[in-house]
């Protein structure tokens, strides 16, 4: 088994690989939560012809062959179709990934004051190594529900003249106890604070800084107290992605874990033209927490999704969508962990992947003796080395880690459920669910290529 760099190999196309990683760090450093990736991939595929398939049906449009639609959900999830021009029962060619990532939510009633200081109370969500969410700058990005139908969008700390927030760490002079505590309490999560202002408001003697905190908000975005009741507010790294290494061959970003397949991903099936297969990209919601929800992998909205283009292109029938369904072949497009000099350790070096060496398999994630593991089929497999060996796309087949090192789960599971062939792959990555994850740009480009020779095979 050879391991090539690709760096080497697509010397001639650096061109293309900073162009697509430019557009990645644009997209990505726009969108931080799920709603954004949401609102931002409707208004892309809009433009690249894409119709709501609400639309759609609201018309009584027929769907056939070339045609390509969008189903949404809560604003937190969104499903592309592109019809083939073979028989959808003879099954989709699907990519599927998520656009949540770890991060600090707030909590319902978050805002207090204590000792002359306004803070916010935060849940973290996700699996995060608490220590690592304190001494940074820290964003405030979500909706904030009124009870009249009124939804507010707020971000503060993007733009480079906005304040930013966060969390306070203790200092090395008084941390002797806590340098030794286990690393999952050195920082507990009731202790993950935001501090957010220290300004009474003028006349007042209870609470002053909370209420000049809260007067702010009433002026600048249109709500109260109790309106935090009512919302979806998150803290994630403030600022841009950023190119990483003197070389400037890498990325680090907040959220590439999974948006760095989801970005791909998408660029690859608004493109589509003319499939064979119906081609489909699923971009969910909550699996950071489970893939739970409405939202989730494990809700009924992709099936609902595939019931009713198939109803538009007058060819729904309950059996037809089952047949459909295990008749699929999917890629979970999630990320992996790239090898790490500093923890060589962990990785099992002849079955991991690197970065610079393109798109890395996963067989089957799970943990131990792969429990929850989705094990992509052999026969699959091979299919798979054909199409990326066919299409010139460079990857690796290999494992989460050592066996008895810990492991991890995809969406790749719940859709495997149905029946059809479903093998983990993405982009391999550094600090995962760190605040800052770095992936290489060689990897995020040959991974587009891979989602693309996949819709087209
Ligand atoms: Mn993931
Ligand atoms: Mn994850």
């Amino acid at each position: 088994m050879e391991n090539k760099n690709l760096w080497s190999i697509r010397r001639k196309e650096l061109h293309d690989v900073d162009k697509f990683a430019e557009e990645f760090k644009m997209f990505i450093s726009r969108c931080k939560t799920e709603r954004e990736c949401v609102a931002d991939f409707t208004e892309l595929a809009k433009a690249k012809g894409f119709k709501d398939l609400k639309d759609v049906i609201a018309d009584g449009t027929q769907l056939v062959p070339g045609s390509k639609v969008y189903a949404s959900h809560m604003g937190k999830t969104i499903i592309f179709f592109v019809v083939g021009s073979e028989d959808i029962e003879h099954g989709m060619n699907i990519t599927g990934a998520h656009i949540d990532s770890p991060r600090l939510d707030l909590k319902p009633n978050p805002l207090y004051e204590e000792d002359g200081l306004a803070l916010l109370e935060t849940h973290y969500y996700g699996g995060i190594k608490k220590y690592q969410w304190v001494a940074l700058p820290l964003a405030l990005h979500g909706v904030v529900c009124k009870r009249n139908g009124e939804k507010i969008a707020v971000t503060i700390g993007e733009n480079p003249k906005d304040p930013v927030l966060g969390v306070s760490d203790l200092l090395i002079h008084l941390a002797q106890k806590q340098m030794e505590k286990k690393g999952s309490v050195v920082v507990e999560g009731e202790d993950l604070n935001a501090m957010v202002g220290s300004i009474p408001l003028d006349g007042e003697e209870k609470e002053a800084v909370k209420k000049h905190i809260l007067s702010i908000l009433s002026e600048k975005y249109d709500f109260n107290e109790k309106d935090f009741l009512s919302a979806e507010l998150t803290l994630v790294p403030a600022g841009p992605a950023r190119d990483y290494g003197i070389d400037r061959s890498m990325v680090m970003a907040y959220g590439q874990d999974d948006k760095v397949c989801a970005y791909p991903a998408v660029r690859a099936i608004v493109d589509v033209q003319n499939p064979r297969h119906t081609c489909c990209c699923i971009l969910t919601d909550k699996e950071e927490i489970g893939s739970v929800g409405a939202t989730g992998a494990e809700s009924r909205f992709f099936e609902n999704s595939v019931a009713e283009l198939m109803n538009a292109m007058g060819q729904y029938s309950e059996l037809k969508l089952r047949r459909v369904l295990t008749n699929s072949q999917m890629i979970s497009a999630d990320v992996t962990a790239a090898f790490d000099p500093n923890y060589p350790d962990v990785e099992d070096k002849k079955n991991c992947a690197y970065a610079g060496q393109g798109m890395g398999f996963n067989k089957y994630t799970g943990a131990r003796g792969k429990a929850g593991s989705s094990d992509a089929n052999a026969e699959f497999v091979a299919k798979i080395r054909r199409i990326m060996d066919d299409a010139n796309v460079n990857y690796s087949i290999s494992e989460l880690g050592k066996v008895d090192a810990g492991g991890g789960g995809t969406i790749a599971y719940l859709m495997a459920n149905y029946g059809m062939d479903v093998i983990d792959c993405g982009v391999p990555v550094f600090n995962m669910h760190a605040p800052w994850e770095i992936s290489s740009k060689i990897d995020i480009y040959e991974t587009w290529k891979g989602y693309e020779a996949f819709y087209q095979y």
